[in-house]
C-alpha cells in the first residue's frame, strides 16, 4: 500500500525546534538575563497543567530544558555509557528527586514567606530570586551533563522532577500523547528508530496491536504515560497508524476494540 505521511518527518522535527527555541529565548531572557524567578515556577506549572489534558506534550514540544538537549545537547551527547540501571531500579531516584523539589519549594515558602515574614519577604526579591534561581541552574546543568555522558534525553527519563510531576499527572488522568491504531499498524517499527525510548514506550505497543490484529479485533492503544510526546514517530510512521490522541480515547482504548470483518 502506498507510503501516507501526516507529515514528513523533517517538517515535523522543524516544526517542533521553532516551537522550543521559542520557550528557550523567552527562558533565557526571563530566567538568565532578567532573573525572574517567577518563570521557573510557571514553566513546572504549565507541564503538570499539560500533563493532566495531553500526557507529557509539555516535554516534548516546550519545555526550554527538553529544547537544549534536543537543539544543543544531543549533537555534543558522546552516549559514552548506559545509564547505571541501579539507579532507576525502582524508580528511587526519580522519587528522591521529585520529594526532593516538592521539599526545596516547601522549605522556600516557609524560609521565605513564613519564618522572614511576608511583607518582608515580599519586599524581598533576592530571597524568591536566589533561590528559585539555584534550582533552575541546577536542573539545567544535570540535563546537560547527563544529555553528554548518556543518551541524550536521561535526565528527562530518570531525574527531572518536573517530569516526574508531569509523569504523576498524566498516569491520574489516564493521558498519553499518542495512541496506535492496530488495523493500521503493519509492524514496519519506523516509529521505533526515532524514538529514545522504544523499548518502554513503543515496543509493547506494537507488540499488543500485533496481537489484537492476529485475533481478528481492532484496538486503538494509548502509549504509557511516559511519553513524553515528540510526536516524531507520528511523523515517522508511513500508515498513520500512529495518532495524536483525542481527549478520552485512551480510557475506551482496548474496551473498544472493534471486530474487523
Ligand atoms: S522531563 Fe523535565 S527537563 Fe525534560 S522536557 Fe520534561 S520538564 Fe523538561
Ligand atoms: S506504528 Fe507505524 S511506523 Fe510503527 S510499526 Fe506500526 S506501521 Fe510501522
Ligand atoms: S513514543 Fe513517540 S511521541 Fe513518545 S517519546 Fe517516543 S517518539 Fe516521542
Amino acid at each position: 500500500m502506498k507510503e501516507r505521511h501526516l507529515i514528513d518527518l523533517r517538517s515535523w522535527k522543524g516544526i517542533r525546534t521553532v516551537l522550543q527555541l521559542q520557550l528557550m529565548v523567552a527562558f533565557v531572557i526571563a530566567v538568565l538575563i532578567l532573573k525572574q524567578w517567577w518563570f521557573c515556577v510557571l514553566m513546572i506549572a504549565l507541564g503538570g497543567i499539560l500533563a493532566a489534558f495531553r500526557g507529557k506534550i509539555w516535554c516534548g514540544l516546550l519545555c526550554p530544558n527538553g529544547g537544549f538537549i534536543d537543539i544543543l545537547w544531543s549533537r555534543l551527547s558522546l552516549r559514552l555509557l548506559p545509564f547505571p540501571r541501579w539507579l532507576t531500579r525502582g524508580r528511587l531516584l526519580q522519587g528522591a528527586f521529585f520529594v526532593g523539589m516538592i521539599g526545596y519549594f516547601a522549605w522556600i515558602v516557609w524560609y521565605v514567606n513564613v519564618h522572614k515574614g511576608l511583607p518582608l519577604a515580599y519586599g524581598s526579591y533576592a530571597q524568591h530570586g536566589y533561590l528559585f534561581l539555584r534550582f533552575c541552574q541546577v536542573m539545567l546543568a544535570l540535563a546537560a551533563v547527563t544529555a553528554v555522558l548518556f543518551e541524550p534525553r536521561t535526565f528527562c527519563a530518570h531525574l527531572c522532577p518536573g517530569g516526574t510531576l508531569g509523569s504523576l499527572m498524566a498516569t491520574a488522568t489516564s493521558r498519553s500523547p499518542v495512541t496506535i491504531d492496530s488495523d493500521k499498524c503493519v509492524g514496519c517499527r519506523l516509529c521505533t528508530s526515532v524514538c529514545d525510548a522504544p523499548d518502554r514506550l513503543l515496543e509493547p505497543l506494537i507488540a499488543k496491536a500485533q496481537a489484537a490484529k492476529a485475533s481478528g479485533k481492532r484496538a486503538i492503544i494509548a502509549v504509557s504515560p511516559e511519553c513524553y510526546g515528540c510526536l516524531d514517530c507520528v511523523a515517522a510512521c508511513p500508515r498513520q497508524a500512529l495518532r495524536i490522541e483525542t481527549l478520552g480515547l485512551e480510557k475506551k482504548g482496548e474496551k473498544t476494540e472493534e471486530e474487523t470483518s
